[in-house]
């Protein structure tokens, strides 16, 4: 059982899609240092297992979307700028470029009080004016090879996006882990 650490239900359902073992949803709060996505889900995954109830494996998830022409904003403090911006308003802001490039990015931090690893996965697309029903946060504005993620099933989604390249090198670690 791993405990995947946030309060953000599309996580926990694109993670669900991915990994044979169950994954339980901690919606517990953590200290968010200022830095590299890899440190804030490293310094999130021993906060959370030090401080939960239960001691299996947590899992954290911090992502960010980085623009290109705005030197990788709002990267790291991609959550804070979706509650105070929207995503309209970084629509707006990135129209006023020529270079409208972006990259998501996740990093999964694992810990079960020993062993401590982490996850990366990327993908390259555009930033566009909103698009799609589907996915969560900034997917209607992120477009990968002419769709947005949120005119994409989570399954298509997966099979591309940064999160689901994270999830797939994290699945093969751990079933290599339990052979
Ligand atoms: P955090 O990793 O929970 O801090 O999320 C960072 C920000 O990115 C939040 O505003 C999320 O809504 C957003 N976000 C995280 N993952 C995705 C994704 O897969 N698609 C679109 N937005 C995302």
């Amino acid at each position: 059982m791993i405990r995947f650490v946030t309060g953000n239900e599309g996580k926990v359902h694109e993670a669900r899609e991915y990994l044979d073992e169950s994954v339980e949803q901690v919606d517990y709060d953590y200290t968010e240092i200022q830095g590299e996505l890899k440190d804030i889900a490293l310094y999130g995954s021993r906060e959370t297992f030090a401080e939960t109830p239960g001691d299996g494996p947590v899992l954290v998830d911090d992502t960010g979307l980085f623009v290109e022409a705005l030197s990788g904003f709002p990267g790291p403090y991609s959550a804070f700028v979706e509650d105070t911006l929207g995503i309209e308003r970084v629509w707006e802001i990135a129209q006023r470029e020529e270079n409208r490039r972006a990259t998501f990015r996740t990093v999964l931090a694992y810990y079960d009080g020993e062993t401590a690893e982490t996850f990366e996965g990327s993908v390259r697309g555009r930033i566009v004016a909103p698009r799609g029903d589907d996915g969560f946060g900034y997917d209607p504005i992120f477009a990968h090879d002419g769709r947005t993620f949120a005119e994409m099933s989570t399954a298509e989604k997966n099979a591309i996006s940064h999160r689901g390249r994270a999830l797939a090198k994290f699945a093969d670690w751990l079933a290599e882990r339990n052979e």
